[in-house]
């Protein structure tokens, strides 16, 4: 069995500098915390336990010490909150995030409502969500939610980890959905919000499904980057998701000749090698 791995796949920049921060900023303060889970990766997080950066999902119970945010970002809100509590503060959101926050306090400014392609639940849409209550994340194209705005400009948005062509399907939908009043223009405001790291992962996930017989999908459960790559994949070839190598069952892959490997943008190096040297030794 041949294994062949995704051109890009695992670690993007903004999730490797959150690391580098959190770690950095282990060496330096003696309490370190970050408010949620830094990334969507439980390695990594063990890792940053054993520094002693502990994860704290109530802001409420953080009182001292050094607060590292998250790549995914934090409200402006929650920003306010800990500075009234002279947290000192790492900021590692990353700068594909704070464009979703710019643009939507731009729409915001100009009272234009805004339509966000994304998980409601997700940290990310979170943080914006409590900043701007107002603003519809939406998962799926939902011609009842979206009549609301018929007759309006509409800013339209997309979570940085979302996938192209379902963006571009809600524009199409959003348009129809939201027929101009009679004398009025309707008007779709499109911005690009889906980060480079994920198009990158994206295209070559594609390109690598395409030349092998099956893909192997290395990341989180949480991780919704790996999720994307995993839906884009299972749409071509058989698909299998798995968090690291102790979830590879030899039996799945008896009848591939090709089999490739992609890994999310929260995937570290070691957790991809490591699925790599398993699909390997299966093979022989
Ligand atoms: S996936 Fe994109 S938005 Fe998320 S941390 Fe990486 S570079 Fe930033």
């Amino acid at each position: 069995m041949q294994i062949i791995r995704a051109d890009h796949a695992g670690f993007c920049f903004g999730v490797r500098r959150a690391v580098e921060l959190a770690r950095s900023a282990s060496r330096d303060f003696q309490k370190v915390t970050t408010l949620g889970e830094l990334i969507h990766n439980p390695e990594i997080l063990e890792e940053l336990n054993s520094r002693g950066v502990r994860a704290i999902s109530a802001i409420s119970k953080i009182r001292e010490g050094v607060v590292v945010v998250r790549a995914h970002g934090i409200s402006q809100k929650k920003l306010a909150v800990l500075r009234k509590k002279k947290i000192k503060i790492v900021d590692a959101s990353c700068p594909f995030v704070q464009k979703i926050h710019r643009e939507v306090s731009l729409f915001a400014a100009q009272k234009i409502p805004v339509v966000i392609l994304g998980r409601r639940g997700h940290p990310e849409m979170r943080a914006v969500v409590e900043d701007f209550p107002a603003v519809e994340v939406v998962q799926k194209i939902s011609p009842k939610s979206l009549q609301k705005f018929a007759g309006q400009k509409i800013g339209v948005l997309a979570q940085t980890t979302e996938n192209p062509e379902n963006f571009a399907q809600l524009i199409a939908a959003l348009e129809k959905l939201v027929p101009a009043k009679a004398g009025n223009h309707s008007k779709i405001i499109a911005r690009e919000t889906i980060c480079g790291a994920t198009l990158e992962r994206q295209n070559s996930a594609r390109l690598l499904a395409e030349k092998v017989d099956a893909v192997v999908v290395v990341g989180g459960r949480k991780s919704n980057n790996t999720k994307k790559l995993f839906e884009l994949v299972a749409k071509i070839h058989p698909a299998f998701w798995i968090e690291n190598e102790t979830e590879i069952r030899p039996g799945d892959f008896t009848k591939f000749k090709k089999v490739g490997v992609t890994a999310g943008a929260s995937t570290p190096e070691s957790t991809i090698r490591k699925v790599e040297e398993k699909l390997l030794k299966i093979s022989n």
